[in-house]
């Protein structure tokens, strides 16, 4: 709630300003701004689902078309946009539409916040030009300051953690071998055979220790907590995922469930109402498509792999709190 806060206190300054109000600087437009806080519902970021809580109800996602900028809040036309967006509508006031696109390679102009987090020295949010390249992003000191205790770069989830997850060999270049640029386009090369996405800006980055299962487990988990439930596949498949990644984790997985896992993801990816679906397949697809053996020395060895103590900690502190 302390970011309301800041916001609440910016906005009565622009009125107190005259910058908001009525007659805005004697210019005879209006403008009001309104600040509602939302209740922390990860699908109330899904546009439908957030116009839904804003009128009051459970954040269910609408079915589209309509789209909201023809039918959204109380059925009024309605645009949705974030925070990110409306904040870049100043640069490009002030330097122009043309100079701002110069920021930036091909059509990923201007700059992007990267929020990265995970096994690096310097943890934090950083605006970028639009391609930089992501071994500068993730080694130089002017960003992430390289992997911490000096350990190897293993994977990287790029654009938040409904993206593909990368191995370090295809997150620093593409499959063709050209170095990878922090650009919708780079990070999107190869598709998602060898691709990922730069999505929300997540960048979240993992060390030789992880464990691809367990982060994946862990992933998993939040989106069968966060599905609202509406569509059979992703209410079912999500929680069905995760009860799967669980036996992995528990040791007690058999190598035929790692084909079922990526069968489940196979059908939900595509087939519901709003992206949480597809947010919740596709790590599951990566991860089995690019560390698939480590699915199997779970299923051969789980019971002896030290991350699964740390799992029943965490289920147990779970238990504990619920
Ligand atoms: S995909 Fe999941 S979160 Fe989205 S509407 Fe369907 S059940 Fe709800």
């Amino acid at each position: 709630m302390y970011v309301y806060h800041i916001l609440e206190k910016a906005i009565q300054e622009a009125y107190d300003a005259g910058y908001l109000g009525k007659n805005i600087l004697g210019s005879g437009f209006d403008l009001d701004i309104f600040v509602h806080p939302g209740g922390g519902a990860y699908i109330c970021g899904e546009e439908t689902g957030l116009i839904e809580s804003l009128e009051g109800k459970r954040g269910n996602p609408r079915l589209k078309p309509p789209f909201p900028a023809v039918k959204g809040v109380w059925d009024r036309p309605t645009v949705v946009n974030n925070v990110e967006t409306i904040a870049a509508v100043v640069p490009i006031t002030i330097m122009g539409g043309d100079e701002y696109a110069k920021i930036g390679i091909g059509k990923s102009t201007g700059t992007k916040l990267i929020s990265a987090s995970g096994h690096i020295n310097k943890p934090g949010v950083y605006e970028i030009e639009m391609g930089v390249p992501v071994e500068e992003f993730i080694f130089s000191e002017k960003y992430c300051g390289g992997i911490r205790n000096g350990k190897k770069l293993k994977a990287v989830v790029a654009g938040g953690s409904s993206v593909p997850i990368l191995p370090a060999e295809l997150i620093l270049k593409t499959a063709k071998g050209e170095s990878r640029l922090m650009t919708y386009e780079s990070l999107a090369d190869g598709g998602f055979q060898t691709g990922t996405a730069l999505g929300s800006g997540g960048f979240i980055v993992m060390d030789e220790d992880t464990s691809i299962v367990k982060n994946l487990w862990n992933f998993t988990r939040f989106y069968h907590h966060e599905s609202c439930g509406q569509c059979s596949p992703c209410r079912e498949g999500t929680g069905w995922m995760e009860k799967i990644l669980h036996k992995f984790l528990e040791g007690n997985a058999a190598m035929s469930d790692i084909d079922l896992l990526f069968d489940i993801q196979s059908k939900i990816d595509g087939r519901t109402i709003c992206p949480l679906g597809d947010a919740a397949s596709w790590p599951v697809a990566s991860a089995i498509r690019h560390f698939r053996s480590e699915f199997e020395e779970y299923v051969k060895n789980g019971k002896n792999i030290k991350d699964v103590k740390h799992y029943y900690r965490l289920n147990q502190l779970e238990v504990t709190n619920s």
